[in-house]
């Protein structure tokens, strides 16, 4: 069984870096059900389904769908947009932040270009008081995301966080430096391929390195948002932080739009912090990808829309 997971989530992932079904699918797929992970085209329609989600307790932080970018103009693009986004999200009220993918600036072209324009987004956030999250993408970025976080930190600028994988074998040394200097971090399994060289290929290793990491981390008292959606491990950090006596302060649970929503509303009812991440925009494609590889009933989802068509 973990095996034939483990091939459909290969088969799957390689879909997402394929260009022609990226083009097919802009064309077709949020009828085909894109539309359930995905809050909207336009930063407007985000910002309303933003506002909802306020209204019923959650937080949210908001991404302009995109990455992997080919030419400078269109990170320029990426950067005007995200600039733009920080002040709706502060004229309109919405609690929230912002994530953003590294290539999405330009990573994979020129670093020091990508890190400016991410410098600039982050210098307009902490105008707002927000923070910005720096999501991780696949491991060729991994030491220069982590780089970056640092490079800003040491400027001054410390509303910003990087992502750290629990499927990656290096996570617990970079999660210990992160701790140290205090940053903000988000945890997560790891969405993208990768070999086992340096990713733990068996599901159990994954989610027993989560719950090392999250406990890292909870120890160390530096606030920390726990970002899954298995309601083994949620329910094993509600244990866990009410024997040690940790705030509730302390750490926050995210989830991404459309996925366990009523998960998501019963912790918020509870009194814990519960963030959900809005992505919107055209560029929606990968991230798709890597939900449907997530779980292959949601593969199920899509055929059977295409059949009813
Ligand atoms: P799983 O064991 O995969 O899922 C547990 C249960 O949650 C499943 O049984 C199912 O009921 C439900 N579920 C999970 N995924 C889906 C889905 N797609 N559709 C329907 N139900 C589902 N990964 C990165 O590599 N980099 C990032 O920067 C990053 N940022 C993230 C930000 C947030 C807020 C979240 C929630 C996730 C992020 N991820 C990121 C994705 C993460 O790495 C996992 O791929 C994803 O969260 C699925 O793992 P899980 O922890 O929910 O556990």
């Amino acid at each position: 069984m973990e095996i034939g997971i483990r091939v459909f989530r290969s088969i799957i992932l390689g879909l997402a870096g394929n260009r022609a079904a990226a083009a097919l699918s802009r064309k077709y797929g949020m009828k085909l059900g894109a539309s359930r992970f995905v809050a909207g085209q336009t930063r407007e329609e985000a910002l309303t389904r933003a506002i909802e989600l306020n209204e019923q307790k959650l937080c949210v932080t908001m991404d302009h769908l995109g990455e992997g970018v080919r030419t400078e103009a269109e990170a320029d693009g990426y950067q005007t947009e995200y600039l733009a986004l920080i002040h709706d999200i502060k004229e309109r009220g919405v609690k929230g932040n912002v994530s953003l993918k590294p290539t999405q600036m330009g990573l994979a072209l020129n670093g020091e270009r990508a890190y400016l324009r991410i410098r600039s987004i982050v210098d307009a956030a902490a105008g707002c008081s927000m923070f910005v999250r720096l999501d991780m993408e696949d491991s060729p970025y991994t030491d220069r995301t982590l780089a970056m976080v640092k490079r800003l930190h040491a400027e001054g600028l410390t509303n910003v966080g990087p992502v750290i994988q629990a499927y990656l074998r290096r996570s617990e040394h970079d999660l210990r430096a992160l701790s140290s200097a205090r940053i903000n971090v988000r945890l997560v399994k790891g969405a993208y391929k990768e070999p086992a060289r340096i990713a733990f290929p068996e599901r159990s290793d994954v989610d027993a390195n989560l719950k090392r990491l999250i406990r890292a981390r909870l120890d160390s008292g530096v606030y920390t948002a726990i970002a899954t959606h298995d309601e083994t491990i949620i329910d094993w950090v509600k244990t866990y932080v009410r024997r040690r006596g940790i705030p509730r302060s302390a750490f926050e649970f995210q989830m991404l739009y459309g996925i366990r929503t009523p998960l998501q509303l019963s912790l918020a009812e509870q009194g814990y912090t519960v963030r959900s991440y809005v992505p919107y925009g055209t560029m929606w494609y990968p991230y798709f990808v890597r939900r449907l590889a997530e779980r292959p009933a949601n593969v199920g989802f899509i055929v059977r829309s295409l059949l009813k068509r």
